[in-house]
């Protein structure tokens, strides 16, 4: 029965995690699976340009940022994501400096 619990609480605990995380199912709408590139990352082909990127969030971004062929729409969202993304490793690095 306490296991039983215990495991409960993980499974809600790790499905909270998924959803306040990263948004990078998110970037994967606009990219289709490629081939893996080592044993964590595949890559991440354009789906506007069919372009390959390493599939992490980073580069992922950082294309449909610049992506040509991708709509005004995408490109703006993804910009924001940057900016926001920016904005949180800031925090995080001032957070740390006054940790020092
Ligand atoms: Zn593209």
């Amino acid at each position: 029965m306490a296991v039983f619990f215990f495991i409960t609480i993980n499974w809600k605990m790790s499905n909270k995690r998924i959803r306040l995380g990263r948004p990078s199912s998110k970037n994967w709408d606009h990219f289709k699976e490629g081939p893996k590139r080592n044993t964590t990352h595949k890559t991440a082909i354009c789906n506007y340009c069919a372009k390959d990127v390493l599939g992490v969030s980073e580069q992922m971004i950082n294309h449909l940022c610049e992506c040509e062929n991708a709509d005004v729409d995408v490109q703006e969202a993804f910009q924001k994501v940057k900016t926001n993304n920016k904005n949180i490793k800031e925090a995080n690095k001032k957070k740390n400096s006054n940790n020092l």
